[in-house]
């Protein structure tokens, strides 16, 4: 299986009034491979939502793309103009269901004109029968009631509206799915219903991979294939889910787990610890490893002057940190 999207080198900043520069994403190097769920996990405010954006082109000023490539079939999406973006990308290759999409839903309006609205942005000759007939089917394949597509939002339950809208982001049937945040605002059992139907629509191949943003690593371990751990901008970390979860290898990431507040059977750690310190202001982010200053294995003079390069360790597991490979590790 290949890979459906490939980010390369990205660098997205956001661009303040001040003219200041918050680096957001640098130096990002991603595959989404075909057939799997990819988790990115890290705290707030760590990069994940600006690179979901930058990845499904949904670049709005003041974040801008300074340099870098996002592959999909062998084209390098950042250059194509916004008509081909809309035409042959947005919807079709990649679509994304942002953070709060579920509040984005127009309150006066049923669901139904909202897939109409999308449908016809892209065949401008379907008609408003054939849009729904396409939704209605496509709800029912997912076990969805059609008759949502009736109700006014406020109608729906949370559950049901990030259902709904995730359900309506592949109408079109997009390739890869960028879900961000899409359980944060869940309880526990809508949580487990909206990943259900993530799962169901690789299973009956309606998408072919899923990129699932989250600060909760250890929700990624019930139906992730590999995760990203993001920090301050930058990957840290990448593998197999397993090894991730249960075999953590960045300083980081083994905090990350260990903060959770439930921690899941077979993870190393049983404690809550908390990490210590605040995520950098990525304005004036740290010198070397960004983590240093948080970092409870910091090595003074090595950490905070060199950028740490990516070193593999197990199979298909890479890690960015100075205590692995070469004369440090
Ligand atoms: Fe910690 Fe140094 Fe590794 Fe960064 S490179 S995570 S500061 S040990």
């Amino acid at each position: 299986m290949g890979n459906l999207l490939t980010a390369i080198d990205l660098r997205a900043y956001y661009k303040t009034v001040q003219g200041e520069e918050i680096k957001a994403v640098d130096e990002v190097s991603l595959e989404v491979r075909e057939g799997e769920v990819l988790g990115i996990a890290g705290e707030s405010g760590c990069g994940k939502s600006t690179l979901a954006s930058v990845l499904a082109f949904t670049v709005i000023p003041p974040l801008y793309v300074v340099s870098g490539e996002v592959r999909a079939n062998g084209t390098n999406i950042l250059t194509l103009d916004k008509e081909t973006l809309r035409r042959e990308i947005k919807g079709k290759y990649i679509s994304i269901v942002p953070q709060g999409a579920m509040n984005s839903l127009n309150p006066t309006s049923r669901i139904k004109n909202f897939v109409i609205d999308v449908l016809k942005e892209h065949f401008p000759e379907m008609s408003k029968e054939e849009a729904l007939q396409r939704a209605r089917e496509r709800f029912e394949a997912l076990s969805l009631p059609p008759r949502i597509l009736d109700a006014y939002p406020h109608q729906l339950s949370g559950g049901m509206k990030q259902r709904t809208v995730t359900v309506i982001s592949t109408l079109l049937n997009p390739k890869v799915l960028i879900a961000d945040e899409p359980t944060s605002a869940l309880d526990v059992s809508s949580q487990k219903i909206v990943i259900k139907l993530l799962v169901e629509l690789l299973r009956k191949q309606i998408i072919k991979s899923v990129v699932f943003i989250t600060h909760e690593l250890p929700l990624l371990r019930h139906f992730a294939n590999r995760i990203a751990v993001m920090y301050a901008g930058k990957i840290v970390e990448v593998g197999p889910m397993e090894s991730i979860i249960f075999e953590p290898l960045h300083p980081y990431s083994k905090l990350l787990i260990s903060s959770v507040l439930v921690p899941e059977s077979g993870m190393k750690s049983k404690r809550i610890e908390a990490i210590p310190g605040v995520p950098p202001n990525l304005k004036d982010p740290p010198t070397g490893c960004r983590f240093h200053p948080r970092c409870p294995s910091y090595i003074e003079g090595i950490c905070n002057t060199s950028v740490p390069p990516f070193i593999t360790v197990k199979s298909d597991h890479i890690v960015s940190c100075f205590l692995y490979g070469g004369e440090h590790g």
